[in-house]
């Protein structure tokens, strides 16, 4: 299988010492998935090139600042720091024993099958619960994490505040970190 490139754009740089190129690639056996159909582009200018690189946000290719880029990545990392840290602090690792103390208390796997589900914790069905389910630790290896802790702690009627302000306070930063670069300048190209 080879691919066919189209040039969809070509034109100069922000600064114009420079070229961008765009692309429009589909695999030639001519199949009409959408997923197949991908863009490249290529910025050419040793200038541009530090500060920007360029994006499709929905129908636009738009420039978007490097420096924007890295502020996300830190925080994206001092989510996953803050993340961590609260997973290994004692008052969660006790959460973590109790969750499994508590599941593993239960007389049936339907009752796990249906606390997890009426928690929100599981997804499937009883059928595919029996088929994965390898007991509580196993459980929590998987699905204790940042994401399901303020379930699992209702669950077990926890209401701990300096937790669930620290679950916040991470959301929050990983809310931050997704929301997309903001454009620099006018779209250089739009489909
Ligand atoms: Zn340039």
């Amino acid at each position: 299988m080879s691919i066919d490139r189209i040039t969809k754009f070509t034109g100069p740089c922000r600064c114009g010492k420079g070229t961008i190129k765009i692309y429009h690639c589909t695999p030639d056996h001519g199949w009409s998935d959408a997923d197949l159909f991908k863009h490249e582009f290529v910025l050419k200018c040793r200038i541009c090139e530090k500060d920007f690189e360029i994006q499709k946000q929905g129908r636009d290719f738009v420039y978007v600042s490097k420096n924007d880029i890295a502020c996300r990545q830190t925080l994206k990392a001092q989510a996953d720091a803050r993340s961590m840290t609260l997973l290994n602090s004692a008052k969660v690792q006790t959460i973590r024993s109790n969750i499994i103390l508590y599941l593993n208390s239960q007389r049936t796997k339907a009752a796990i099958h249906n606390i997890l589900t009426t928690a929100h914790l599981g997804r499937g069905t009883y059928q595919t619960f029996l088929k994965h389910w390898k007991g509580a630790q196993a459980w929590a290896e998987y699905e204790f994490f940042i994401g399901n802790l303020e379930a699992i702690m209702k669950l077990l009627g926890s209401t701990d505040l300096t937790i669930l302000i620290e679950i916040r306070a991470i959301e929050s930063l990983n809310k931050n970190a997704d929301v997309p670069p903001l454009p620099v300048g006018h779209p250089i190209y739009t489909l």
